[in-house]
């Protein structure tokens, strides 16, 4: 029995490796949702591909709720076509199971709730079992959900424990006319895809969101896998189209979600025919700056990132005036105390201009009383502007110690500001106004 090798799947390499000096059991896991139904089915393509997609999950998306990161989890993985794959491969540790890693294979099912072990799959299994006994002189099978509370690999694998009872059950399922080999009815797939899936469905979806939210500080190339990143875009989408999560934690996406996203897109798409573009932005000096479509780009937005940044908010660096430089554009009116409305025009661009050149303080921190105490020429900007707004410090002598920690108090108290001793893009915003 030769696994296909894991060049031949097309992995990529892999960034580290550790050796096992033992190997006590084998550890089987699944997919846990059903896999597509053509890797079901044992299409050699669809499996190759799934199990690249499987990789890339665990070395980026996913890696850190993996451990690992340095390759795919598992040693190896059984198609139910009864393929054998070479994934981390023998001798090598994983990281499919915490305690279990320097001392076991792991080897993944390729199927997932609702889906039927094949016999082909089963005989392999049993083979892969006794393969592993020859080598390290045990047969031992162990699931999963021994080791941690997990469904995987599911009621029915963890049923068949043994190489007889994977036999014995190859056996009857092929002298069964209900159950063939190799489904030629697919499988009814789940009509809607979540968390921890991958294929098409889900790359499809991850279109949709990327033309729907790309300025999203979440926004990522589509990659097939619904990992993290998707899940919070998800719910961005969910936010934007008013679609309401059942579990924000594993938020459902089908058809109703994929038609609403797709009606917003066309919503756009035919305002955008009958609005005018918004200004070009690159030759005016000041143009007002919002949230539009398409989203406005370039040096001007850059530099109002910049800006905000140094207030303390965070705005973006992409150029693009989406919906987090809004946010950043209305924390910093908020704090600046002029209309919060997300748009930036002559009112902003005035109180962004009054921190600028040589009347700002450099605004890289928060000033407050600690120990050792804060010294520096923002201290001294901050001692002399407290003194002129009528809450003298005493001496301007750029260190941050109680007097001034008293005057910054005195002074957001009268500003009827939170006041608690800290100097902020806030107390600067009223210190700076006066
Ligand atoms: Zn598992």
């Amino acid at each position: 029995m030769q696994p296909t090798s894991r060049h031949d799947t097309g992995l990529t390499p892999p960034r580290a490796t550790r050796p096992l000096s033992r190997s006590v059991a084998v550890v089987r896991h699944w997919n846990g949702g059903p896999v597509d139904a053509d890797v079901y089915a044992g299409d050699p393509e669809a499996e190759r591909r799934y199990l690249r997609a499987v990789q890339r999950n665990h070395m980026t998306t996913n890696r850190l709720a993996v451990g690992g990161a340095a390759d795919v989890a598992y040693n190896h993985a059984i198609g139910m076509s009864g393929t054998l794959y070479e994934l981390r491969g023998d001798d090598i540790q994983g990281a499919h199971c915490p305690g279990m890693n320097h001392q076991s294979h792991g080897v993944l099912l390729m199927l997932g709730n609702g889906q039927k072990l094949t016999a082909a799959a089963a005989r392999t299994l049993a083979d892969y079992v006794e393969r592993h006994q020859k080598r390290y002189g045990t047969d031992r099978q162990d699931d999963h959900r021994d080791h941690r509370p997990t469904t995987c690999p599911g009621n029915q694998i963890a049923s068949l424990n043994t190489v007889s009872k994977l036999r014995d059950y190859a056996d009857t399922v092929e002298s069964s006319d209900a159950a063939p080999e190799r489904p030629t009815e697919l499988p009814s797939r789940r009509e809607w895809v979540t968390l921890g899936d991958t294929g098409s469905r889900v790359l499809e979806w991850q279109e949709l969101l990327a033309e729907l939210l790309p300025d999203h500080p979440d926004a990522h190339r589509p990659d097939g896998d619904f990992g993290p990143l998707t899940k919070r875009l998800t719910l961005a989408a969910y936010e934007l189209v008013e679609l309401t999560a059942s579990d924000p934690d594993r938020p459902r996406v089908g058809r109703a979600s994929v038609k609403a996203v797709e009606n917003k897109l066309d919503e756009r798409r035919s305002r955008q025919q009958t609005q005018p573009s918004p200004p070009a932005i690159e030759d005016v000096s000041r143009p007002v700056l919002r949230l539009t479509e398409p989203m406005q780009r370039g040096d001007k937005v850059r530099y109002l990132q910049q800006r905000i940044e140094r207030f303390g908010f965070d705005a973006g660096s992409s150029g693009i005036y989406g919906p987090r430089t809004e946010r950043g554009v209305r924390q910093f009116q908020a704090s600046a105390r002029i209309t919060v409305d997300g748009i930036v025009g002559p009112q902003t661009w005035a109180a962004l201009a009054n921190f600028a050149g040589d009347r700002t303080p450099e605004l890289g921190r928060l000033l407050y009383n600690t120990s050792p105490m804060q010294r520096g020429e923002d201290v001294e900007k901050l001692q002399q502007r407290l003194a002129s707004s009528g809450h003298s410090p005493g001496r301007a002598d750029g260190v941050f110690g109680p007097a001034t920690e008293s005057a910054v108090r005195r002074f957001q108290m009268s500003a009827g500001i939170t006041v608690d001793g800290i100097v902020g893009p806030e107390t600067w915003g009223e210190l700076w106004k006066r």
